[in-house]
């Protein structure tokens, strides 16, 4: 069958393997659809250190049930699904409380383990979730973003009628402003690039600021009415972005950090205590899959919206080297098997 395999760093090609087998307690699926992430980027700039190679990328995987094993009640051939590529121990100290999102022995497809782009693969039945038939392969993908920024409205305890600074207007960050709408927050959405603030004004987003032009702490201070956000989502990952934070927030707020910052971060403790934040990372998510493809299925999240281009499998090595070299030319790419 064939894959899209990373060799090693900067090398990847189409590259035919032999069949994937069920395995025991799995399901075999035929992929239909696939995302290319920031990880598989980062995967094949050989930036993220935890990726091994060679390395079949893609974690944001959705297909059709071929096989199921003889015992199987829930899922049954033809079945649509997305997986959920986060496999944890169920053994550790984080799964023990429910946070499998950050297992200890965490194995993510395309990163610890082989990926989804790949003509089969046979991923865990306690790992899948069924596919609301009004969306199409090219969207289901994006699913998985989706519950990122989910979780990451989660850990900022996001509440309707709140102001919610989102930094990053990334696809993560563009999700996370458009579900912070449909639980009736107030998204100000932060970024440097005046064509993704336009973009998500597009998308409902009323309050938007470009760092580069404007003074982000006043803006936000007149916006608030002096109170400053009660939720900040850092998505970027950016130094500016991270310290940036701090400010944002309102007394007694919420910082939420998604992006991952490429080093140690300096940071003014003393506001953390004098405002009395509560600040959380924000990886991976835990038990939202479900909510992530009613809200696609029923138009409440647009992801069409962020879609860049639908390629081939046969065309996904050569975009996945172009958004290395080009990432301003893309927001989000899904390859069609
Ligand atoms: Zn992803
Ligand atoms: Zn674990």
């Amino acid at each position: 069958m064939k894959t899209v395999l990373l060799k090693k760093p900067g090398e990847i090609g189409i590259s035919d393997i032999a069949m994937t087998k069920r395995l025991d307690g799995q399901v075999l699926i035929k992929v239909r659809s696939a995302g290319i992430c920031g990880s598989d980027i980062g995967a094949y700039k050989g930036v993220n250190p935890l990726v091994s190679y060679p390395r079949i990328i893609g974690h944001e995987i959705a297909g059709e049930v071929v096989e199921v094993g003889a015992d199987e009640a829930e899922f049954k051939v033809g079945d649509r699904v997305i997986l959920e590529p986060y496999v944890y121990c169920g053994k550790c100290y984080p799964c023990s409380i429910g946070h499998t999102n950050c297992c200890e022995n965490l194995t993510v497809r395309g990163v610890h383990i082989e990926g989804g782009m790949a003509e089969y693969v046979s991923h865990p039945r306690h790992l899948l979730h069924k596919v609301p038939a009004g969306i199409p392969w090219h969207l289901v993908p994006m699913a998985e973003p989706l519950v990122i920024a989910m979780h990451a409205v989660k850990q900022a305890e996001v509440k309707a009628g709140q102001f919610v600074v989102v930094t990053g207007a990334g696809q993560i960050g563009l999700l996370a402003a458009q579900y912070a709408l449909t639980i009736g927050a107030v998204p100000i959405v932060v970024d440097p690039v005046d064509e993704r603030l336009a973009l998500a004004r597009s998308l409902g987003v009323t309050h938007t600021i470009n760092p580069a032009s404007a003074d982000a702490v006043a803006e936000i201070l007149s916006v608030t009415q002096g109170r400053m956000a009660e939720a900040v989502i850092e998505c970027s990952g950016a130094a500016p972005a991270i310290r940036g934070a701090v400010d944002y927030v309102s007394y007694a707020g919420h910082i939420a950090l998604v992006g991952w910052p490429k080093g140690d971060i300096p940071m003014p403790t003393a506001l953390f205590t004098k405002k009395e934040l509560t600040i959380r990372g924000s990886r991976n998510s835990v038990g939202q899959f479900p909510e992530s493809l009613r809200l696609i299925a029923e138009g409440k999240v647009n992801v069409e919206a962020l879609l860049t281009k639908t390629v081939s499998m046969d065309e996904t090595p050569g975009t996945v080297a172009d958004i290395a070299e080009h990432p301003d030319k893309y927001l989000k790419v899904t390859c069609v098997l």
